[in-house]
């Protein structure tokens, strides 16, 4: 089916953030155009980011700062999911290894300095100093849990490419012989929360996102359709990865997406 035949089906979306309606904060042209468009036609959306170095608060402040019509309610984050996920086991003592202003997601849970029961690793440039790791190591040492917000790899920023949480992640599941439990995207609980939150079916949902691993392979892995938008991190390389998921569809900007949907009725 083609795109536009696939797209007469959709009733909510997913949208990621950086790469795909911001670069370097700045909202990439027809960011606005395509949120006004969603509104109009009334196809809820929720913006789904594995960025872990802003509150949530902050994120949102971001977009609104942009023009985009957006509240907090609109946006997706992995600690949402950390924090249901430790509240479920009943054991909210938690060691961070998370930046100070992401910090205030986490209400509810127990921040301690030993022996917690869980580690959750966000990215924390910089700051991901021997020290740190070496304590998130011993406490995975005792018996912790470890918790990846995300583990992307590398990160664009001011046209250069940065390490991420990941690498920082795979250092401890390494040291520590212990798999993390992932949070944020490509992991499918990521995805099936916002569906939740939405109240959509998968097969009556599309993801768009400049991230072929993350945001289209991680969506199409739960029955979503996934688009590939060509800004921020996309490179024309990645489709001929081995393993690399196959969109149902690429788009130069987000804005036309547009064009797929039915028009405001
Ligand atoms: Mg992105």
């Amino acid at each position: 089916m083609d795109l536009r035949g696939r797209c007469e089906s959709i009733r909510a979306c997913l949208l990621d953030i950086d790469g795909t309606l911001l670069v370097d904060g700045k909202a990439l042209a027809g960011s606005r155009e395509l949120l006004h468009g969603l509104l109009e036609r009334e196809i809820p959306f929720r913006l789904c980011t594995n960025t872990t170095r802003a509150s949530l608060q902050r994120v949102t402040e971001q977009l609104q700062s942009q023009g985009l019509p957006v509240q907090s309610d609109h946006v997706l984050v992995p600690s949402k999911l950390a924090v249901r996920r430790i509240q479920a086991s009943g054991k909210l003592r938690t060691g961070f290894l998370v930046p100070r202003d992401t910090r205030q997601d986490f209400d509810g849970l127990r921040a301690v300095h030993e022996n917690p029961d869980w580690v959750v690793v966000g990215d924390l440039g910089p700051a991901f100093r021997w020290e740190r790791l070496n304590r998130a190591f011993q406490w995975l040492r005792g018996g912790a849990q470890l918790i990846a917000l995300q583990k992307n790899r590398c990160w664009r920023q001011d046209d250069e490419w940065r390490l991420d949480a990941g690498p920082f992640v795979a250092a401890l599941e390494y040291a520590s012989g212990q798999q993390a439990e992932l949070m944020g995207k490509p992991a499918p609980a990521f995805f099936q929360l916002a569906l939740q939150d939405l109240e959509a079916a998968p097969n009556a949902t599309l993801m768009l996102g400049d991230d072929l691993f993350s945001d289209v392979g991680g969506a199409q892995q739960i029955g979503c359709t996934g688009l590939l938008v060509t800004t921020g991190k996309f490179e024309a390389e990645s489709l001929k990865a081995p393993g690399a998921p196959t969109p149902d569809g690429i788009l130069t900007t987000a804005a036309d997406l547009l064009d797929y949907l039915p028009s405001p009725g």
